[in-house]
This record gives structure tokens, C-alpha cells and sequence, in this order.
């Protein structure tokens, strides 16, 4: 991953109660791990948490472009984290692999998805009074077409190459709680938190604007190879509207 992919992903300038200027960017790999990162960092080396007036070697304020913060915070993770540095790279290459497999694994990854989907629509429960008003609150057209299946984890496919994108992508790696085909929703055991299940819905909801799993699911598996995950504009639009 270069600077001008770095560029090219999320940053932010908030002021905290005590008026210090807070920066954070994130680009790749996992949000709420960098989120950590820096804490950690700035903890251990009280550097990367700038202050308005003179910051040591960028001041950050609110004007400040977010280009401008990804950049700058580009360079120092790669200068000070090899293990964020390695992450980084891995997550590069999935997309890279993805990319070049894409056309080849939609046609299973659709079939799969719509198997799944019609599983979980003869199988699953529907929602509650309360589950349809959050539906609707997110833009679900038909909420009383989703079904819900708490599972014990994730279903995978058996097809080997879509499995192995599936993972590395984390689509449907070990820390994923939650899966969207259509008006099928699969949530892992203990995870079915408002805060998740809002954030299904809208997923919903982006299927019923595509119009089809069929239709969904290249320009979603698009967006995941070649911004990753995190910057998928699909989930991008899902945590924002996640009910709290
Ligand atoms: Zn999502």
C-alpha cells in the first residue's frame, strides 16, 4: 500500500472537551484496530495526538486536509509499526486477488449467496413489531420479507477459491457476526445487537435498491477489491446508519 492509496481512505479531525486536536485516519486495514494503534502509540510515545498550536512535526487543526492527515499519518505508521506495516501489505494483496478472481468467482459467490439466502427465507424467524420500525427506520422497503437466522457461526462456502476470498477478505472471517443476502440475515449466537441487526437492514435495503442478490453482490464484491472492507462505500452506508 502506497501514500496515494492511503490518500485515498478515511481521516478525521475532532477537538476534545479539553480543546486538544485530535487526528485519526485510517487506511486499509481494520478501523477500530488502528483506532487502538494509535492509542497505544500515543500513549507509548506521545506523538501521534497533536496539539493545535505547535505540533511537533505536522500541526493538525481543523482546517487541516484529510489528505493532508493521511499522509501525514501514512508516514509515520509505516516509519513505526512493521506489524501495522505487514497488515497492511496482506490486506493489499487480498485485494489485488480478489480483483483478479472477481470475474471468475461471481457467478459462484451468486449462486452460493442465493442458496443461502433461500435457507435462511424458509428457515428464519421474521421480525418483531420493534425490528420492522427499525427496518423501516433504515430505508427497508418490505421488512416484513426478512427473516432472520441466529447461527453458531457464519455459513462458508464449499467451493475452495470463494472460501479461501471469503476469509482473507474477512468477509466471513472469524471476527464477522453478521451476513446480508437480500432479505435473509444471519446473525451470529449473542451478537444480535440492535446496533447490528440496523446495520443488516440497511444492507437490506442497498439489495432492494440493486434490485437482486444477483445484481448486489458484483458491485459490492467490486467496492471490497478494490477499496477493502472498511472503505467499501456499501459498509461505509451500513455503520452509518447503525441504531445505537
Ligand atoms: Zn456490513
Amino acid at each position: 500500500m502506497n501514500t496515494e492509496k492511503a490518500m485515498k481512505q478515511i481521516a478525521m479531525v475532532t477537538r476534545a472537551t479539553d480543546g486538544t486536536i485530535v487526528a485519526s485516519a485510517a487506511f486499509g486495514a481494520d478501523i477500530e484496530l488502528f483506532a487502538e494503534e494509535v492509542v497505544e502509540l500515543s500513549k507509548a510515545e506521545g506523538a501521534l495526538v497533536f496539539f493545535e498550536s505547535n505540533g511537533v512535526r505536522m500541526e493538525i487543526n481543523e482546517r487541516s486536509a484529510p489528505q493532508e492527515i493521511a499522509r501525514f499519518y501514512w508516514d509515520e505508521f509505516a516509519r513505526r509499526s512493521a506489524k501495522y506495516r505487514g497488515a497492511a501489505a496482506r490486506e493489499e494483496k487480498n485485494m489485488i486477488d480478489l480483483a483478479a478472481a472477481l470475474p471468475t468467482i461471481l457467478p459462484i459467490a451468486i449462486a452460493w449467496a442465493e442458496a443461502q439466502s433461500r435457507l435462511v427465507l424458509t428457515t428464519g424467524a421474521p421480525l418483531t413489531e420493534y425490528g420492522i420500525n427499525d427496518a423501516k427506520a433504515v430505508g427497508v422497503a418490505t421488512p416484513e420479507s426478512i427473516r432472520v437466522a441466529i447461527v453458531p457461526c457464519l455459513p462458508l462456502p464449499d467451493d475452495p477459491v470463494l472460501r479461501a476470498i471469503a476469509l482473507d477478505t474477512r468477509l466471513l472471517g472469524p471476527g464477522m457476526v453478521g451476513l446480508t443476502l437480500g432479505h435473509a440475515i444471519f446473525v451470529v449466537q449473542g451478537h444480535d445487537s440492535r446496533r447490528l441487526l440496523t446495520h443488516e437492514y440497511r444492507h437490506v435495503h442497498q439489495y432492494e435498491v440493486a434490485g437482486s442478490i444477483a445484481a448486489f453482490l458484483p458491485v459490492y464484491l467490486h467496492q471490497i477489491a478494490t477499496v477493502g472492507y472498511n472503505a467499501a462505500p456499501f459498509e461505509i452506508d451500513a455503520r452509518q446508519h447503525e441504531i445505537h
